[in-house]
């Protein structure tokens, strides 16, 4: 048979690759690796970051010509850097997926507002009240409602305040019935707490086990006297040594994820922290972990005039970019439970808010747990704005600036509260790719036989 490039043969023969629909995906950033001459690129919608050597560089600087069958075509792919598909239309499908999708229901619940602490940063305004055995019945009852509504059986809850363990009791109470909803349905109830860990005693911790709690965030923003300058008693007092201790002397069934809120008066601590931490978790036995967060302002604080240096908005510092490094996640359309109906904050009044940081502003209350049905969520919102407003920020976001942003897939136009009451907050390092690719790069050299693959936060 001949071979004749006029046979009918050649009408099978193989397209280029840009024929076939392949190109390079919107969302690369990349960097010259140091001393090296391989670059680093990371896919921000998949999720990837990988070293590729100047001939790989090469032939992805002309794949529409490609072969569609040459063999480097499946390895790009692989990695997101090409693709077949507009990305940024998925990421808007995503988004709206993302306001009505059930994987089981959050409820983040503030037994009370009251804190024992005083932190110059914190964002919200305190108030002693405790949640009324009326509130916590709405809780349940709204708790049913949602289950019934999304079609989920599970539910997972974030004790949030304030500071939830000066409400032990409610926790607990709550707690029992709550897992008794989801057993009664077969599904499954999960838990979390943020706390300050000042009343983390062994009698705590033991009543946070039998609540399911699997997860306890503790802010430690120092070492010793660091520490307690910005995180004092109400009225004044240490308490780092009690912090601590209490993370020494008594055995936690739950995992601890320590939170370094960093700003400038203690920045220079991290690693020292770091280290400290590492040897707390050796020596407790407890699993113990920590973070460095850079602290992001607040129009409280503000008010307060009390904010510290904040490093947040602007920096550029490696702290920001090596967590955010840490973060790496595959792209989405959606920023957090902000943008979801089945996400619902509750205060210690049954006002139902979408974001953390409006826990404490019955102004921007969407309704209340006494009456709020989510099978009709806007008729029975006291007001649908303040909750249509926080799905709305998910993907295809009404800003020019941000579709056409190469950060898209994990900025998704950042954080929705910020974004509704100060406007749009960039990601800091947003025209400085370089650094935080070679960050990426940095953790392909924890496994060296595999790329860095997004951790899904
Ligand atoms: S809107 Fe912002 S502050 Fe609120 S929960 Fe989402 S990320 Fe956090
Ligand atoms: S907020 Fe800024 S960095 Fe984020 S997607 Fe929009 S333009 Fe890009």
């Amino acid at each position: 048979m001949s071979n004749d490039v006029s046979t009918p043969n050649t009408q099978e023969k193989s397209r280029t690759a840009g024929e076939a629909g392949w190109h390079v995906s919107r969302y690369n950033v990349s960097a010259k690796v140091p001393d090296s001459k391989m670059v680093a690129i990371a896919n921000l919608f998949k999720g990837n970051c990988a070293e590729y050597t100047p001939i790989e560089c090469y032939l992805l600087s002309v794949l529409e010509e490609l072969d569609e069958n040459h063999p480097i075509i499946e390895r790009f792919a692989k990695r997101g850097v090409i693709c077949k598909f507009d990305e940024r239309a998925a990421l808007e499908s995503m988004g709206r997926a993302a306001c009505a999708g059930s994987h089981g229901i959050g409820l983040t619940i503030c037994p009370t507002m009251g804190c024992n602490f005083d932190c110059p940063y914190c964002f919200e305004d305190h108030y002693p009240r405790k949640m009324t055995q009326e509130v916590q019945d709405d809780v349940v009852a709204l708790a049913e409602r949602m289950l019934d509504a999304s079609g989920s059986k599970d539910i997972n809850v974030s004790w949030f305040g304030g500071e939830p363990l000066l409400a032990p009791d409610i926790i607990e109470s709550l707690s029992v019935r709550l897992i008794e909803l989801t057993e009664k349905r077969g599904g499954n109830y999960s838990a979390g707490i943020i706390t300050n860990g000042y009343l983390l005693t062994q009698e705590i911790a033991d009543m946070l086990e039998r609540c399911k709690v699997t997860s306890a965030q503790i802010t430690i923003d120092g070492l010793g006297a660091t520490h307690d300058a910005t995180r004092h008693l109400a009225g004044g007092g240490p308490t780092f040594e009690r912090i601590v201790s209490n993370l020494r002397n008594n055995k936690m069934s739950f995992r601890v994820s320590v939170r370094h809120n960093v700003h400038e008066g203690n920045r220079q601590e991290v690693d020292a922290l770091q280290k400290f931490i590492e040897q707390l978790a050796e020596e407790s036995g407890n699993n113990i972990t920590y973070y460095p967060a850079p602290v992001s302002g607040s129009e409280t604080a503000d008010e307060r005039g009390k904010q510290v240096g904040l490093l947040c908005g602007s920096d550029e510092s490696d702290i920001s970019i090596r967590q955010e490094a840490y973060r790496f996640h595959t792209g989405r359309g959606s920023y957090c439970g902000a943008n979801n109906i089945w996400s619902v904050g509750i205060d210690e009044r049954g006002n139902l808010q979408k974001c953390w940081e409006a826990v404490d502003k019955p102004q921007i209350s969407y309704g209340n747990a006494h009456d709020w049905d989510p099978a009709n969520p806007l008729a029975t919102a006291s007001n649908p704005d303040n909750l249509t407003m926080y799905l709305n920020t998910a993907c295809p976001i009404p800003d020019d600036e941000c579709r056409e942003c190469i950060w898209l897939p994990i900025c998704v136009g950042g954080c929705p509260q910020k974004r509704l009451f100060e406007g749009r907050k960039c990601i800091a390092f947003k025209d400085n790719a370089e650094k935080y690719v070679l960050a990426l790069h940095a953790r392909i050299g924890e496994d060296k036989d595999k790329d860095t693959d997004a951790v899904e936060d």
